[in-house]
């Protein structure tokens, strides 16, 4: 069985900053190992019920504005895996979800900024699972549930942001505020000790969780990842801008 992952991507820019979430993402694919293929679910792929991207050879999306040149010359034209989609989509309407298929999208920038750091020669078949910012925790959860089949032979690799607050983001950098530090230790025991229920309403109950995640989008990754898996373990943990947590966990 392959872990379920969950990483924060930070800024696009990662793979040109120096620091240590790059250096740990560029030794992860190596530590995991090669799955068949990746289910990658990004904070970039918003949708109002479950899509998977099935498509033979995935385009790389910038979809992100006003950054250096550089940035848009990185490609990440990973093979697709068709089947790997329509499976997922089977195991996520039997758990009674609406999935669908999108014959045409490639890889946002949540997913290929991590997988060019792990995986560079982009050679692993990946498919992109969209995530329902407006939906909440629990939905995220019971995602994570139905795909645990896959593990056997799949890495399913949430991308998202453990703090992500772009509005306190100090791009000089700067120490990270205290407000940042109380939300991740919450949440970082809440996934260790495996409190379902906290995590379902974490929105209620964990501090500063409005402040850390203004929109849901960033979080609700991790909580695909810890529901495709039982044992919590932190693989990383760092901050960046200021408040931008960079922590990553495994769950098996
Ligand atoms: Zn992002």
């Amino acid at each position: 069985m392959f872990p379920a992952l969950f990483v924060s991507h930070g800024s696009p820019t990662l793979p040109f900053d120096d620091g240590p979430a790059r250096d740990f993402l560029s030794g992860l694919g190596k530590e995991i190992g090669r799955p068949a293929a990746i289910l990658a679910v990004s904070a970039h792929w918003d949708t109002l019920a479950p899509v998977l991207n099935a498509v033979a050879r995935n385009d790389t999306i910038h979809d992100f504005f006003g950054f250096a040149k550089p940035l848009y010359a990185l490609r990440y034209e990973a093979p697709g895996a068709p089947h790997l989609a329509e499976r997922a989509a089977g195991l996520l309407g039997e758990a009674g979800f609406a999935a669908s298929l999108d014959r045409a999208r490639g890889l946002d920038h949540g997913a290929w900024v991590p997988l060019m750091l792990m995986y560079p020669a982009a050679d692993v078949p990946v498919v992109q699972l969209s995530v329902q910012s407006g939906l909440g925790a629990a939905h995220h959860l019971a995602i994570g549930r139905a795909l645990v089949p896959l593990r056997s032979e799949v890495l399913v690799l949430a991308s998202g942001g453990f703090v992500h607050d772009l509005r306190s983001v100090v791009w000089g950098g700067g120490p990270e505020p205290a407000w940042s530090r109380a939300f991740a230790a919450w949440m970082h025991d809440a996934l260790v000790e495996r409190r379902d229920g906290d995590l379902a309403s974490y929105r209620k109950r964990a501090p500063e969780a409005e402040r850390a995640h203004p929109s849901e989008d960033h979080i609700v990754p991790l909580f695909v990842a810890y529901g495709a898996g039982s044992r919590t373990a932190r693989l990383h943990a760092s901050a960046t801008f200021g408040s931008l947590r960079m922590d990553a966990y495994r769950f098996d």
